[in-house]
């Protein structure tokens, strides 16, 4: 039987699209549409424990969203899949930039995922519609978006396009899913008192986009062919369906440059590369938006540089917003990410403590600990800052901020480790 994937209606309220589809084929399961089908980790079903229809909300009324706009969020998120697939999706209407970008979209995913795609002839011709629309919006005043979390990517893109006074988008249901408020309280408020701090606009989009997919049927299916294969999420959804997610906002804000900040860069091999990268990012258009995925150039180390140097020519401090162990929003000190981190800015000169990694002699040791027993791989990422710690050795020694002194010999156990 044919897959299908078909959108019976769009829902508007106010600030809120939903969608009412209807899935035909053995495809079926990979979506989470019948609740006793579900094959997901545990900490996913806590997360997510109902099946509910696809639903985005935005902090702007979006309900005069052209269809063909309305339809992206969704389109964004399944488009992978579809065609992988073999899918065809039935709407009744779609922007004709998107539509064709779709095509230069899939040759992106064609580059760094060889193999993967090949039965799929071109991106657009999955789409079956009735309408092909075409959404100009008015070319003067055009405002900018920049998507961010709080990380060091998003920080030094932030950094980078300032002088554009970009509007900061952080997403609410990527790495904090909808149902944990506690975390997002504190992230939303972190993030809205830098905006308001830098005299930037801030918004958010709330959204179940992950909760709609039935993450270990995708993931078993894909690795029976493709046995290297790592997960959905990371590999083949998050740069198109986060940005994907903003067109209803752009065409209401209007948006004319969308920025992310790229999480990879020219160091990695094509292979490695996640879903968010120049060959799909940079393709990713609608209505007259277009995206600049930022910085692919740029090693972590350059841009903990930019951040560091922007912090201490304006005086102004900022606590970089890292982990994804920790489901409270802060950073947690001792996972793989944020230990790469913290020592890149002490690699730097630089004091972590003044950058949100609220460090102490029971992390230290931890840490230290997860060197010795090889819990923390260090791998061609960390080669820059162990390059650094190696070129200088008194780099620890002038460090000499009160609160991080009584530290430093302890963490010079675990640069000696390193190095
Ligand atoms: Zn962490």
């Amino acid at each position: 039987m044919a897959n299908l994937f078909i959108v019976e209606k769009v829902e508007y309220k106010k600030n809120r699209i939903s969608y009412k589809y209807r899935i035909e084929g053995d495809w079926k399961n990979v979506f989470r549409i019948e609740k006793d089908k579900n094959k997901l980790e545990s900490w996913y079903l806590q997360q997510f424990p109902d099946t509910e229809t696809l639903y985005y909300e935005y902090t702007s009324d979006i309900d005069k969203v052209p269809y063909g706009i309305a339809i992206i969020p969704l389109l964004s998120n399944i488009m992978p899949l579809a065609w992988f697939f073999d899918a065809t999706i039935y709407v009744d209407e779609i922007d004709e930039t998107y539509y064709y970008a779709l095509d230069n979209i899939l040759k992106g995913y064609k580059t760094f995922r060889k193999g993967y795609f090949n039965d799929a002839k071109k991106g657009s011709e999955c789409i079956v519609v009735e309408k092909i629309v075409r959404n100009k919006q008015k070319t003067s005043c055009k405002k900018f978006l920049t998507l961010f979390s709080g990380g060091v990517d998003a920080w030094d893109t932030l950094i980078d396009v300032i002088f554009l006074k970009p509007i900061m988008l952080t997403i609410w249901g990527s790495d904090i899913f909808p149902g944990n408020s506690k975390a997002w309280d504190f992230v939303k408020q972190t993030n809205s008192k830098i905006a308001g701090s830098l005299a930037l606009g801030f918004t958010h989009i709330k959204t179940n986009f992950r909760g709609i997919l039935n993450y270990g049927i995708i993931h078993e299916y894909i690795k029976s062919l493709h046995p290297n294969f790592n997960d959905y999420w990371w590999s083949l959804q998050h740069g198109l369906a986060l940005i994907g997610m903003t067109a209803p906002l752009a065409h209401v804000e209007n948006i004319g440059i969308i920025f992310i900040g790229s999480s990879q860069s020219l160091l990695n091999h094509w292979f490695e590369l996640s879903a968010s990268n120049p060959f799909i990012d940079d393709n990713i258009k609608f209505g007259s938006t277009i995206t600049v995925h930022k910085s692919f150039q740029k090693s972590r180390n350059d841009k903990i540089r930019n951040i560091i140097k922007y912090s201490k020519l304006n005086n102004h401090p900022l606590r970089l917003r890292v982990c994804w162990e920790r489901m409270s929003g802060e950073n947690c000190c001792i996972c793989e990410k944020c230990l790469r981190t913290w020592l890149a800015i002490l690699s730097e000169g630089f004091n972590p403590m003044d950058f949100g990694f609220d460090l102490n002699e029971a992390i230290i040791k931890q840490s230290l600990d997860s060197f010795v027993n090889r819990r923390i791989t260090v791998s061609k990422y960390w080669d820059e800052t162990i390059n650094n710690f190696k070129g200088n050795k008194y780099l620890l020694d002038a460090i000499n901020e009160e609160n991080i002194k009584s530290l430093i010999p302890s963490i010079k156990e675990i640069v000696n480790i390193l190095t």
